[in-house]
């Protein structure tokens, strides 16, 4: 029974794209979404799935949902609630959650004004659950929200690296299961890629930076630290950031959509690997 169980789902979701017919989006998006796991998940984890720009909205939210809905369904690492509403975010109403996703939304601290809902979110990590940030969700938090921009590592100050430019990135910790993706040390990519205020490498370990010397733009860094990728823990919980996400293509290139979900991984501890900080490298 059981075998035909599992014949039925490996068929259905082999099936999923031709019962539901995809988008040429889509399409993309399926063939570039790891076919399997780096470790299988301990549980089908769930997900909350926060896609509400308060601030600037970007296009490739949508996108980004579609990229999300598709990892679930592909590799079954976790079940994808999505909302765009802020009701859910109580103490009662995130218990049945494992993780929070914020999709590129912006200026969170207007989202939730209220301190209880504020509270709820920081203490579902602290206790021990998981948060991602793609992208703008580093938009918010400061002036008003302190505690979010501490918890995320930093808030968006500004882009001199803009989304239609190919910039140099390096990676930061080669040895990080959560860059496995990438098989170089350094690599091109276009995408939007921030300055921070708030931001203090002492509370993050860094995966991705940007070699913004190679680059003629200049930031707001005296050191030249511009962050693009990194995790930290927060009280017994996890959190993992990426700054990619603003172009549409991030979210069907196949080795940012390991990145991600490797991140994603880690944060819901199926994926071992260390959150201490390191010193700047470059
Ligand atoms: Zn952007």
């Amino acid at each position: 029974m059981k075998i035909l169980f599992l014949i039925f789902t490996f068929q259905f979701s082999l099936a999923l794209p031709l019962l539901f017919p995809f988008n040429e989006e889509e399409n993309k998006i399926w063939e570039a979404m790891p076919k399997k796991t780096t470790v299988k998940p301990a549980k089908l984890h769930k997900a909350l799935i926060y896609s509400h720009a308060s601030g600037f909205k970007h296009s490739s939210i949508p996108t980004g949902a579609k990229a999300l809905r598709i990892m679930a369904e592909k590799t079954g690492v976790f079940d994808a609630t999505f909302t765009i509403k802020t009701e859910e975010f109580t103490k009662k109403g995130l218990a049945k959650y494992d993780l929070i996703i914020f999709n590129n939304c912006t200026h969170i601290q207007k989202a939730f004004a209220e301190d209880s809902q504020r509270k709820a979110i920081l203490n579902f990590i602290q206790d021990g659950k998981a948060f991602v940030g793609f992208h703008s969700a580093s938009d918010g938090g400061l002036p008003n929200w302190p505690e979010y921009t501490e918890m995320i590592g930093g808030c968006f100050a500004g882009h001199p690296w803009g989304a239609g430019g190919t910039w140099p990135f390096f990676v930061e910790d080669k040895k990080h299961p959560i860059n496995r993706a990438f098989t170089e040390s350094e690599f091109s990519f276009s995408d939007e890629i921030y300055q921070y205020k708030g931001y203090d490498r002492s509370k993050l370990r860094i995966l991705i930076g940007l070699d913004s010397l190679k680059t003629d733009k200049k930031g707001n860094s005296k050191t030249n630290d511009y962050p693009v990728s990194w995790v930290r823990s927060y009280g017994k919980g996890r959190i993992f950031y990426s700054n990619f996400g603003h172009n549409k293509a991030t979210w069907w290139t196949p080795f940012m959509l390991q990145h991600f979900l490797d991140g994603i991984q880690w944060c819901l501890m199926d994926l071992k690997g260390p959150s201490k900080s390191t010193p700047q490298k470059i």
